[in-house]
């Protein structure tokens, strides 16, 4: 028996809490079913505020594969606000989904992402106003299944206790089977063992109890045990091989309140082979996938009858990376220009020609340009094996200013592995290059005073699947160190600094490396008050070391502390087709500041995806690099 939640209540509460839309749902290309009509009933479940999920795009995909089945019913669920949350909790009512304003709890499945370790706790409190019980193994078959999928996927240990099953790799691939899965044990009215047991044989699926871990007299991990008969020890990542013939939505939901990239979206392709050394998602969606142009064109007029946007972004690790960008921008502002839609490209490779697309999209609008080359010195770029320099980068910047632009932005990491001194005042010295270029250029059209230059610096956080996952993260006292060096030398008119909480990046690094004793410490926190870590005012790390201390687990070591090479790491059961070996030897290439070229350009420097997942970039531009390597 299923109920929806008091809407006479809800509507009581609604005038007293902030932004009211956020809970109301109804907006358009929102699907309402008939539950009476539909087997199987799925909450995608977003662990941030309604501003922040309604702008992911794999939801909107998994919203829209969903929902095309007569069979399924998908709705959403957003974490409600500390005002909404504290009246919910007043009046005794549940977490609720905004389409049929049904609790959660009646739910077949619920499904959160796992975008980010700091919203770890907001799960739990989902999980909590649900009435759901947070551990697995308190719940029975009268409980929705807890799933989980999202980058942070990639190691799901500090979540195990409290999710029934992972998923790992490309959602389009494997979301439906997950459905049929459990709507086939809906109708045989199976045991909840049963219902784990046959999701765990769906190739991607990671059921965590089936697991179990146990510790050195060190504290290290000393052994991984599969103790449920049949379930794979290790777990494969799933890929669609073929992004163009791959579902895509083409009627978004259409926010009722303003929100996070709240337009239009194609996704040109998926994956990256660029090869930082620090970066997960460019180790953890390889390989390349690109769409053609003809579905990109065909998904963009489409998204914009059915949306009424007037913007479309094009969206990918690195947009100006794909292999037809220029004729995709060609053909999408000749088809669009007459209806004032705006173009936009959220990711800018630090060369002359993405400056030339970006002046080709924002004629009128120029507002600010971003661009990355994440570390100061030649030297370091090399150890992470971002293949840019300082020439590229320069000449980046003069193509701006003599396009127009005033506002450049430089995004920078500091604490990066071998980093020196010398690196931070590279930074330094890089900003006010490009400021007094920006001042001499745009000073000739007597401009100089509205140049502006702002270096935005984050922590570098070792994360799984990375070259970069054995090294030690620099201590908190360090990177402020750095940061204050930093603001020393760049006090200058003209520039803007800003840096993370060195507190929130320590806690990063925990949940990113952490094994499953950090759970009962995430428990803890949200039991003491943590939730919304990722943002500022409500970020509490005084409970957070309250809830380490209690817990009697040492933060230092399951976040910070350098891993050795032979160590078991608690995600390597993981396999996301990128090997060991290949992450072993880019860890020792970047210490010697050796880098490694593109497999899209150049030869395959082996990193096993493609041969390990059968799979292949897919360029529509063009081959790429030959033979694989090993
Ligand atoms: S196997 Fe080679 S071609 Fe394929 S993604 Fe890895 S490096 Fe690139």
């Amino acid at each position: 028996m299923v109920s929806s939640i008091s809407l006479e209540q809800l509507d009581r509460i609604l005038p007293l809490v902030s932004k009211p839309a956020r809970y109301t749902g109804g907006e358009v290309n929102a699907v309402k079913k008939d539950w009476s009509k539909v087997d199987v009933t799925f909450a995608l479940a977003f662990p941030d505020i309604y501003d922040v999920g309604m702008g992911h795009l794999g939801y909107k995909i998994l919203y829209s594969i969903l929902n095309q089945r007569d069979y399924v019913a998908a709705e959403r669920v957003y974490a409600p606000w500390v005002d909404m949350e504290a009246k919910m909790r007043e009046h005794g009512l549940p977490l609720f989904s905004l389409e049929s304003k049904r609790p959660i709890k009646e739910f077949d499945l619920v499904g959160f992402t796992l975008q980010y370790e700091l919203s770890y706790t907001n799960i739990l409190n989902m999980l909590d106003l649900a009435g759901i019980p947070l551990r697995s193994c308190d719940r029975t078959e009268e409980h929705p299944l807890i799933i989980s999928g999202g980058p942070c996927s990639v190691n799901p240990e500090p979540l195990a206790p409290f999710l029934d099953v992972v998923y790992i790799g490309d959602g389009e691939e494997a979301v439906l089977e997950i459905v049929d899965c459990y709507r086939q044990w809906k109708q045989q009215s199976g045991s909840r063992q049963a219902l784990l047991q046959s999701m765990a044989q769906i190739p991607g699926v990671y059921v965590p109890e089936f697991y179990r871990v146990e510790y050195g007299a060190e504290g290290f991990l000393r052994e991984r045990r599969v103790i449920e008969e049949g379930v794979p020890a290790r777990i494969t990542r799933r890929v669609v091989k073929d992004l163009d013939a791959a579902a895509y939505p083409e009627r978004f939901v259409v926010p009722l309140i303003e929100v996070v990239h709240d337009r239009a979206m194609v996704e040109v392709a998926r994956g990256c082979t660029r090869g930082c050394r620090f970066c997960q998602a460019g180790m953890i969606y390889r390989p390349v996938r690109e769409r053609s142009l003809e579905t990109l064109k065909g998904q963009v007029r489409a998204l914009l009858a059915n949306t009424g946007y007037d913007e479309v972004s094009l969206t990918s690790l690195s947009t100006g990376d794909y292999t037809c960008i220029k004729d995709l921008i060609i053909d999408l502002v000749k088809e669009l220009g007459d209806d004032n839609v705006a173009l936009s490209l959220p990711s800018l490779r630090v060369d002359s020609f993405s400056v030339d697309l970006a002046h080709e999209i924002q004629k009128t609008r120029k507002t600010g340009l971003t661009f990355a080359p994440e570390a100061g010195t030649q030297r370091l770029r090399d150890v992470i094996n971002k293949n840019v320099t300082e020439s590229d980068l320069l000449a980046a910047v003069e193509g701006a200013f003599r396009k127009g632009w005033d506002q450049i932005k430089l995004y920078f990491m500091i604490g990066l592995p071998t980093e020196t001194d010398e690196d931070i005042l590279g930074i330094a010295r890089l900003a006010q290059q490009v400021l007094r270029m920006g001042r001499e250029i745009r000073g000739a059209a007597g401009k100089a005073g509205r140049v502006q230059v702002t270096v935005s610096v984050s922590s570098f956080v070792p994360k799984p699947h990375t070259p970069f996952q054995w090294e030690a993260q620099d201590s908190m006292a360090e990177l402020e160190r750095k940061q204050a060096l930093l603001r020393d030398n760049l006090r200058h008119r003209g520039i803007k600094f800003s840096y993370h909480d060195v507190k929130a990046s320590f806690l990063e690094s925990v949940f990113a490396r952490g094994d499953r004793r950090v759970a009962e410490v995430l428990e803890e926190a949200w039991r003491r008050g943590c939730k919304f870590d990722s943002w500022s005012d409500y970020f509490r790390f005084d409970l957070w070391m309250e809830a380490f201390a209690a817990q009697g687990v040492d933060p230092y070591w399951h976040g910070p502390r350098e891993r050795q090479e032979d160590e078991l790491l608690p995600w390597e059961f993981v396999d996301t087709g990128v090997t060991h070996r290949f992450l072993l030897r880019e860890r020792h290439r970047g210490y010697r500041a050796e880098t490694t070229a593109d497999c899209r350009f150049d030869a395959c420097p082996g990193c096993g995806v493609c041969p390990g997942l059968k799979v292949d970039n897919l360029l529509v531009g063009g081959a790429t690099g030959g033979d694989h390597q090993n």
